[in-house]
């Protein structure tokens, strides 16, 4: 067959971009698609922007309680303007640098809506937003289809991620009823605010409102708030809501919406100022087609952009990876961070469990920051789980999932030397507790 390129990649997200910079550093020739953003949901609506607004609220909030660190601070001012084009910058920044690192591989990035048609060809929609990123980055083999042309590949990799999920009831209306998409958008921060769903972005949007001192409402269908998590962390979770007044309601739905007025299940109405609904992620695709590779969010597997970026590499350079061990962070104060199984998965009295509070870790007294705990699960001396509410959460998981990942057993953990003063101490005092 005469193709165009090696590899034909739409969606340019950590998946795609991931793919497209891999297959070029060997030697293949790469035509990616995007329609949007290079980047992806990821760099512009979703793990990016997210944290860095997190940020702006948990320096105004820190500032706001500075006297407890013995700092004075008068006249606190926010302007929202300004954390959302910190945001912008932030997001451009990592943006250009996407866009750089492809041009360097020489990978030809064509903006566009491209379709799959069968296993070896993407054709191109119209738009006028069409061009490539570089026109000198020919391929030597064959010339560059025309705009609106038909890209023949030896393979293609389909990867154009997902979009917020709409339940009947709360159709998106992109003013009242808004999506994650939508609330990065808004002007300036309302009064009150409803969030439906209480997964990482419902928990990390609510902790920004509320950071922000927007009145901050979280309703969950589920038995407890974070349903995916170990549900000792979960009820911790809930108890740092209530410590941080962020209202909640488990068990409950939005039962219907009378002009602004919601209803919850529970018979309470609530009048908020606006509501997001983050309540999951539906993937962008129609039908397979078989022998193209599917990967990241478009696969409805674990949507994460780890997860997304491990699926391309595993593919592209066939480093596999345990899937199970993919681990889940939730941003904000303190971090949430788990990987492997949970408490409620393991069969009673199969395995052994340690936990260490943070009110036991120096550092986290230092910190001002001791609600929260490191937990480990372990079976045959080797550790299954680990659940960790904590500030730096999010590297600390990753200490236990190295050793996870390469069966390093408890005993042989308690050789490694762990700094002190730092929450890491925490793992190794729980080591000793299995
Ligand atoms: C608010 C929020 C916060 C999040 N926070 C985190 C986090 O902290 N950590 C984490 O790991 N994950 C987080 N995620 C999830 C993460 O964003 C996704 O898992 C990740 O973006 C998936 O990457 P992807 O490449 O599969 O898809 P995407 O990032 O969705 O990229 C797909 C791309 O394909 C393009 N596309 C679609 N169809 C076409 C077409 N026909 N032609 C051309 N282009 C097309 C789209 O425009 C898009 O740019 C968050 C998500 C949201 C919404």
């Amino acid at each position: 067959m005469n193709d165009n390129f090696d590899i034909g990649i739409i969606g340019g997200g950590p998946a795609g971009y991931t793919y497209a910079l891999h297959a070029s550093a060997q030697g293949k020739s790469v035509v990616l698609f995007e329609k949007d953003q290079i980047g992806g949901v990821c760099l512009n609506k979703g793990c990016i922007p997210t944290k860095s607004i997190l940020h702006s609220s948990e320096v105004y909030k820190q500032t706001l309680n500075s006297e407890n660190f013995g700092i004075t601070a008068q006249n606190v001012t926010l302007d929202y303007s300004k954390v959302i084009e910190r945001k912008n910058k932030t997001v451009e920044t990592l943006r250009k640098g996407i866009e750089l690192a492809l041009k360097n591989a020489k990978v030809n990035v064509i903006h566009g809506e491209a379709q799959i048609q069968d296993k070896n060809t993407i054709s191109l929609k119209p738009s006028p937003k069409i061009q490539a990123l570089d026109a000198n980055l020919k391929p030597n083999f064959n010339p560059l289809p025309e705009v609106e042309g038909i890209y023949y590949c030896s393979k293609i990799v389909c990867s154009t991620g997902s979009s917020p999920k709409i339940i009947k009831g709360l159709e998106f209306d992109h003013e009242f009823l808004l999506s994650s998409d939508d609330i990065l958008n808004i002007a300036s921060l309302p009064k009150s605010i409803l969030i439906v769903g209480s997964g990482a972005i419902g928990v990390e949007w609510a902790r920004i409102f509320n950071n922000f001192g927007v009145e901050t409402t979280v309703v969950e269908l589920a038995q407890h708030l974070l349903p995916l998590a170990d549900t000792e962390v979960s009820k911790r979770l809930e108890r740092i809501f209530k410590a941080e007044k962020i209202k909640f309601y488990t068990q409950t739905c939005v039962k219907e919406i009378n002009n602004k007025k919601i209803n919850l299940s529970n018979g309470e109405t609530l009048e908020p100022d606006m509501v997001l609904v983050a309540v999951g992620r539906t993937p962008n695709i129609t039908d397979k087609i078989e022998g193209v590779t599917y990967i990241g969010d478009v696969t409805g597997e674990i949507q994460l952009a780890h997860y997304a970026i491990k699926q391309a590499i595993e593919d592209i350079d066939g480093i596999k990876f345990k899937k199970e061990l993919t681990p889940s962070v939730v941003y904000g104060t303190p971090e949430i961070a788990w990987v492997g199984k949970r408490e409620q998965d393991l069969e009673p009295e199969s395995y052994k469990k340690s936990l260490v509070l943070l009110s036991a870790i120096g550092k986290a007294h230092c910190d001002g920051q001791t609600d929260g705990f490191i937990k480990i699960l372990s079976q045959n001396d080797k550790i299954v789980g680990a659940h960790i509410v904590s500030n730096e959460a999010s590297s600390l998981i990753q200490q236990i999932n190295v050793a996870m990942q390469n069966g390093v057993t408890v005993d042989k953990l308690k050789e490694v030397c762990f700094p002190h003063p730092t929450y890491s101490e925490g793992i190794y005092d729980a080591l000793f507790k299995l």
